[in-house]
């Protein structure tokens, strides 16, 4: 249905007129969903009159404001199940979060706003199924949107494929000023001017990337589960360690995570003071649990001071950790007691080993888990233990699909689960399928079938029998309007054992 004539099916009192009115649409940022259960969803929108406007709060008064909610079961709102109002309040940049519950299992809810006599685009989302059932998933894998890098096309593809879940694996946003980080080709759009630094730079880049009408297509086709990885803060920040020495950093992360958590369908216990909580479960009836890792907040500082580098015994200390005590024992918690016949790890940064350097010698990347490698080897013993474990990977800005063991060095050593590590939506730029680097490397590190460094995203289809994932790709970000193809597919059979 096109704008017009579902502004036609709105129900005269959904629009009646307000006492107060805005000068401009205020639902410029879109809709968006998340984290849903079997009984509902957040709900979330933020008000701008204009994104870039003063100080990242987007051209609105200086007022709270009121803003209405319809939940249906239907595309027209003809079946309204739900509807109430919600306050954006200035404090929070406008933002807002509706939690609801008492909905049914296992189905689609369509969802719009209102504000002082504007109406919203219209979102679709859905809750999960009830417990016990093992109903398929249809669900994307995205991370890495440099929105100076490429146009979103990627976001477009996605929508367009209706999934039923989106996972968003971290650098959602870059904190670079204008060609802070450019890619090979140069860029398409420029960022807001300066680093981020302040609450009002984090909100105002916010406001930049949800512009973006790409980008507000996905978020409105299907509920998000959202994880930040590094540059939603900062390049390789490490818990309390800024990789930069930037003053006042823990200032400035708990300013990053304010503004993330007013941009995203996150729930309001997400948010606890400086902290952002996004390690969390989501059940997909009995057929699949989420389990997403944070890998960012509660590390340990990068050994050997970071970098792809060779010859760094730092990075074999099993003192060092990468989740943190209290996310290890949750997550180990979370393993064993899952009820799941699939069990999906959710996480930042690749985990398989991989060796940079042709031929003697190895290099690796120490912010990846090659740079955490005992718990590595922990948690890789941990998912021998786990039904049908599977590994879901954004950072790398290149789709890999790799077998995980608990010895990579070893050719005889089991594959314990399966890597799927999608590449970026945008950032890097167009990138490139084939080459000598790519061959090289995939010879270097025989526990890898694939690598891809062109843009896209991971589509996959899961049942009990098993998961079919298709690696998607685009030939070009820096025009708009690639077509997305698939250009590699898995199929992971279900242990029958399990
Ligand atoms: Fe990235
Ligand atoms: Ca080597």
């Amino acid at each position: 249905m096109d704008r017009r004539s579902f502004l036609a099916a709105v129900p005269a009192t959904f629009l009646a007129s307000p006492s107060r009115t805005l000068k401009a649409d205020p639902f410029t940022l879109g809709v968006a969903s998340g984290d849903p259960g079997a009984d509902g969803f957040v709900l979330w929108t933020r008000l701008a009159l204009d994104p870039l406007g003063g100080a990242g709060l987007g051209g609105m008064p200086a007022r709270d404001v009121d803003v209405d909610w319809q939940v249906a079961t239907d595309e027209r709102f003809t079946r309204i199940v739900r509807s109430g109002t919600a306050t954006a309040r200035r404090s929070a940049a406008h933002s807002v979060h509706v939690e609801l519950t008492g909905l049914e299992p296992g189905r689609e809810y369509f969802y719009r706003f209102r504000s002082e006599g504007r109406l919203s685009p219209e979102g679709r989302t859905r809750t999960t199924p009830a417990e016990g059932a093992e109903t398929p998933l249809a669900f994307a894998v995205a991370a890495c949107a440099h929105y100076e890098h490429g146009y979103y096309t990627a976001y477009r593809r996605l929508a367009e494929q209706e999934p039923d879940l989106v996972l968003f694996l971290g650098d959602y946003l870059y904190e670079y000023g204008p060609s802070g980080y450019t890619a090979p080709a140069g860029r398409v759009r420029s960022h807001t001017p300066g680093k981020c630094a302040t609450l009002a730079d984090y909100r105002l880049r916010h406001a930049q990337y949800k512009s973006d009408r790409d980008l507000q297509a996905a978020h409105a086709a299907a509920p998000w589960l959202v994880a930040f990885d590094d540059h939603e803060v900062e390049n390789n920040w490490a818990g309390p360690v800024s990789s930069t020495g930037a003053p006042a950093f823990a200032r400035r992360r708990a300013d990053a995570f304010r503004a993330y958590y007013e941009n995203m369908p996150l729930r309001r216990a997400s948010l606890d003071g400086a902290r952002l909580r996004v390690n969390r479960r989501v059940s997909w009836g009995r057929l699949a649990r989420f389990h997403l890792l944070d890998t960012r907040q509660f590390r340990d500082d990068q050994a050997c001071q970071d970098g792809v580098r060779a010859g760094c015994d730092e990075r074999l200390s099993p003192e060092r950790t990468l989740l943190g005590d209290g996310q290890w024992r949750w997550l180990e918690e979370g393993l064993r007691g899952s009820p799941a016949r699939w069990n999906l790890l959710g996480q930042q940064i690749l985990m398989t080993h991989r060796d940079y350097r042709t031929g003697p010698g190895r290099e690796v990347n120490l912010d990846s888990w090659d740079g955490y490698a005992p718990e590595r080897t922990r948690l890789l013993t941990s998912l021998a233990r786990t039904s049908n474990p599977v590994v879901l990977t954004g950072d790398a800005h290149m789709h890999h699909l790799a077998d995980l063991k608990t010895d990579f060095d070893d050719p005889d050593s089991p594959v314990v689960a399966r890597e799927l590590v999608t590449t970026s939506i945008a950032s890097d730029g167009d990138g490139y399928r084939d080459s000598a680097w790519i061959a090289e490397s995939l010879a270097e590190n025989p526990h890898i079938a694939y690598i891809d460094q062109r843009r896209g995203y991971i589509m996959a289809r899961l049942t009990r029998d098993g998961l079919d994932a298709d690696f998607r790709t685009l030939d070009r970000v820096s025009r708009r309007g690639a077509r997305a193809r698939t250009s590699h597919q898995v199929t992971i059979p279900a242990d029958p054992g399990a």
